[in-house]
């Protein structure tokens, strides 16, 4: 067991075998006698980890015939001008739903390249819930709907798709990738960076349906015209080789673990056991509308905002890290993604209530 459990929201905890088995490869992958740092990115060693790790991540999300997988660079802030870049496709504007800081940063970006229609916003309530679909304001001559399927900083997670009929469905995955099932057939493209749950940062994974690619105006740089990185299999220039690997022994950890399914229900077995915990004591407060609460992401407040120092020393000390709230909202944080074993999650409910009972 390694000696500290690390709350980080990213870049974020990573299973012990796969790190291990990476040390174990640092020097010589499967008898090369190089590092997968040091391979050419056009050899057959790297190629086939390239293609195993596509392949097995097309596995685990059961991504239909139809959909690219491109493993680009730039993280999920890229993204936020690559989507409009390529997906405008010289409509009039696109329909984004604004749940929270990175919904926030993608409208932003969007705003870039075209009108953006704030279909529904959870503002009103200071992003503690995510508005339904009866509400939404939808523009069935859309581009496509934006949505932020886990917004890391305010804790909010859609547990449901939208109906956006013909209009193609984008959503930002960075912080709920992996961790529950998602019908890939039901959105037009699936984005997010790796550094939240799928490996090192470095890595972008954009998961596109073929009928959208080509669309980028004349003039888009060739990097980031989809249509180009798809035709390329992500090879238009060097790929961020190493986090591919990585990200592909991570991969191969999920299958080993039973597959997305079955992360799926230990995540909702260690989140339970945090709100559940929240939910029985008014020293801690989750703000977050009990339905629409992140798994990933689990934010909370202490009754008297003077004790959050003492709070973070103390688990520090008990090797508990990174439970520091994000600067815009304050209070506490702890991300709970894949990686983070059950153990981590009962330590810091353990280190809560006898805090609770020091303090409270
Ligand atoms: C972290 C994060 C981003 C930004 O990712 P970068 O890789 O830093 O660009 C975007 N969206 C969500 C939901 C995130 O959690």
């Amino acid at each position: 067991m390694r000696k500290v459990f690390n709350f980080s929201a990213g870049p974020a905890v990573l299973p012990e075998e796969v790190l291990q088995q990476a040390a174990a490869e640092m020097l010589d992958w499967h008898g090369s006698g190089q590092s997968v740092m040091e391979m050419s990115h056009r050899g057959k060693e790297y190629m086939s980890i390239h293609a195993q790790a596509e392949a097995d991540l097309r596995e685990l999300m059961q991504i239909p015939s139809g959909y690219k997988v491109l493993f680009l660079q730039g993280g999920a802030t890229l993204q936020f001008a690559q989507i409009p870049m390529n997906l405008m496709r010289g409509k009039a504007s696109a329909d984004y739903v604004n749940t929270g800081e990175w919904s926030k940063k993608a409208i932003k970006e969007a705003k870039l390249f075209g009108k953006v229609n704030i279909a529904a916003s959870g503002e009103d309530r200071n992003f503690s819930y995510i508005p339904e679909l009866s509400s939404w304001k939808l523009d069935p001559q859309a581009a496509y709907v934006h949505i932020c399927s886990n917004e890391t900083i305010g804790g909010v997670e859609f547990n449901w798709v939208p109906d956006t009929g013909d209009v193609p469905l984008v959503a930002d995955l960075s912080s709920c990738f992996l961790s529950r099932p998602v019908d890939v057939a039901r959105y037009g493209l699936l984005y997010g960076g790796a550094q939240k749950n799928i490996g090192p940062a470095g890595l972008t994974i954009v998961i596109v349906r073929e009928d959208l690619l080509g669309f980028a105006p004349a003039g888009t740089p060739s990097v980031l015209d989809f249509k180009t990185q798809a035709d390329n299999d992500s090879m238009l220039n060097t790929p961020p080789t190493y986090s591919i690997y990585l990200a592909g022994l991570v991969f191969q950890w999920l299958k080993r673990q039973g597959g997305i399914a079955a992360m799926e229900q230990r995540n909702i077995e260690k989140s339970a056991l945090l709100y559940d915990y929240l939910d029985s004591t008014g020293f801690y407060n989750n703000p977050v509308a009990p339905k629409d609460r992140s798994r990933m992401n689990v934010p909370f407040t202490l009754k008297d905002a003077a004790l959050d120092d003492t709070f973070l020393k103390g688990a520090q000390q008990r090797n508990m890290l990174q439970l520091k709230g994000h600067r815009s909202v304050g209070g506490m944080r702890a991300s709970i993604y894949n990686a983070m074993p059950i153990e981590g999650v009962r330590a810091l409910v353990q280190y809560m209530r006898e805090f609770e009972k020091q303090h409270g």
